[in-house]
């Protein structure tokens, strides 16, 4: 057993607590960072997979996210642009697949209509809310009470218009059913990314990815902290006072001044805590979950859709495989597809046998590009719902009526006890984007609390 003395302890080597552990360091602090899993990176990870490069959890990054582009500017981190030439292809809900290009699904005009209504009046809402304060904006309460799901049918008798417009934050970002999350979780979420209209637009949040792919920069983080990372290490349990903490690994114990929390607020209760979390902890921790997505990728020998015009984009809104996109790594000639199975679609695929799984995900995407989808020489697919250490994807979310009763605490430390996570950001909320800033200004807060 290593037994440490440090000034700050981290809990999590994912692309929050490696940044906190960064920024800490550079303000000339000690640190320990004890991670459990055999590598670091948390929600992101990549694999190459018969010489294609899969990104198997977070990947892309949108204009807007400059707390992740100003820390790979430091790392020395190039990015290249997501391949969106050509037309996109729309599923309608009875099977009929329409090619098209511009940003309107080609749906009945009256439902373009009413899809521009719902989001113009999400991007007004979006426009008074602080991402960082949801819960104060004047109709926070009712926002929260009622369910995004029937707040898009308060607004729009066009079924059509609000499931497509569900889908941009339910099955899109949330990765949870409309109904089970509130109009005010969901306005959080577009203010997270400027406006709704950012969030909608594809072109604009799965804008570019990392050169060395996402995993790489929490990889170029922990190089720089060297030996002061030490994975196979899941805490389980801490020992606060006001006075410090001890965070027992498996075979690294660290006494320290300060500690963070830099895992998904799911996970929170698996650490047994000495005392025990005040109330509070206790109970606002039980009322954020995970969303659960699959996350499906297919290699071709070619990006064949591109010969055929298309860009690789495709939305089928009740389809299995409801969002589609090219996803070849900058390089590489051989094509890859990435495709989003969400929520309920989701349960239901992990129902089946795994081949019956695999046969029903790719009838779904040659519905939308054809007979070639169905034969890739890779198929993987994410299951981080499956991973002791997330159980879920891709992010947590409260449940209806949490943000505003527990939301204006889930940044409080509890003495020595901070938390870091994506999930807590209001910025960059559920993106890699988030999980830097707040590791970012977690860092500074524990910095300017040991200086006194
Ligand atoms: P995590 O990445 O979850 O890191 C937490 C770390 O804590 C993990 O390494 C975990 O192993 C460790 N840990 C947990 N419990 C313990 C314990 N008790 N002791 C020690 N260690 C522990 N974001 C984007 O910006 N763009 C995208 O395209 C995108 N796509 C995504 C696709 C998928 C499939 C998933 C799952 C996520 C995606 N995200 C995306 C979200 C992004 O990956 C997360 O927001 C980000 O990784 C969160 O960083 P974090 O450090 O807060 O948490």
């Amino acid at each position: 057993m290593t037994i440490l003395d440090r000034d700050v302890v981290i809990i999590g080597a994912g692309p929050s607590g490696l940044t906190a552990a960064y920024e800490l360091r550079k303000a000339g602090k000690s640190v320990a960072v004890l991670e459990a899993r055999d590598r670091v990176g948390g929600r992101t990870w990549s694999q190459n997979m018969d010489g294609a490069t899969i990104e198997i959890g977070g990947q892309w990054i949108s204009p807007d996210q400059t707390g992740l582009y100003s820390l790979i500017e430091e790392l020395g981190i190039e990015t290249f642009e997501r391949y969106k030439e050509g037309a996109s292809v729309y599923l309608a809900d009875d099977g009929t697949r329409s090619v098209y290009t511009g940003d309107d699904f080609p749906v009945a005009e009256s439902t373009v209509a009413e899809m521009n209504k719902l989001i113009k009046e999400m991007d007004r809402l979006t426009a008074q809310v602080d991402p960082d304060a949801p819960w104060a904006h004047p109709q926070a309460a009712e926002l929260d009470m009622i369910s995004f799901h029937h707040w898009l049918r308060t607004i729009s008798g066009d079924e059509v218009a609000c499931n497509n417009v569900g889908l941009f934050i339910a099955g899109g970002m949330l990765t949870k059913p409309a109904h089970t999350f509130s109009a005010l979780q969901a306005l959080l979420m577009s203010s997270s990314a400027g406006s709704f209209s950012n969030l909608v637009d594809e072109d604009f949040i799965l804008d570019r990815r990392m050169v060395g792919t996402m995993q790489g920069v929490s990889i170029a983080v922990a190089e720089r902290l060297g030996e002061d990372v030490f994975l196979n290490n899941p805490v389980l349990k801490l020992d606060w006072s006001e006075d410090g903490v001890t965070a027992y690994g498996t075979d690294v114990t660290v006494h320290a001044k300060k500690v963070i929390i830099a895992v998904p607020p799911n996970l929170y209760s698996r650490i047994s805590y000495n005392p025990p979390l005040p109330r509070r902890q206790h109970v606002t921790h039980q009322h954020q979950s995970m969303g659960l997505v699959i996350k499906v990728h297919a290699v071709y020998e070619t990006p064949f859709w591109r010969e055929e015009g298309l860009s690789g984009t495709c939305f089928g809104p009740s389809a299995i495989v409801q969002e589609l996109y090219d996803n070849t790594y900058h390089e590489e000639t051989t094509g890859t597809l990435v495709g989003f199975i969400s929520d309920l679609q989701a349960d239901a695929m992990f129902l089946l046998p795994e081949a019956e799984r695999k046969d029903a995900i790719l009838a779904s995407m040659a519905k939308f590009l054809g007979a070639k989808a169905l034969e890739p020489s890779v198929f993987y697919l994410s299951d981080f719902g499956a991973e002791e250490w997330t159980r879920g994807a891709y992010a947590t979310s409260y449940d209806l009526g949490g943000l505003f009763r527990f939301g204006p605490d889930q940044n409080k430390n509890v003495g020595p006890i901070y938390f870091s996570s994506s999930d807590l950001a209001g910025e960059g909320y559920q993106h890699v984007d988030g999980a830097v800033r707040m590791g970012r200004r977690t860092a500074v807060r524990i910095n300017a609390a040991i200086e006194g």
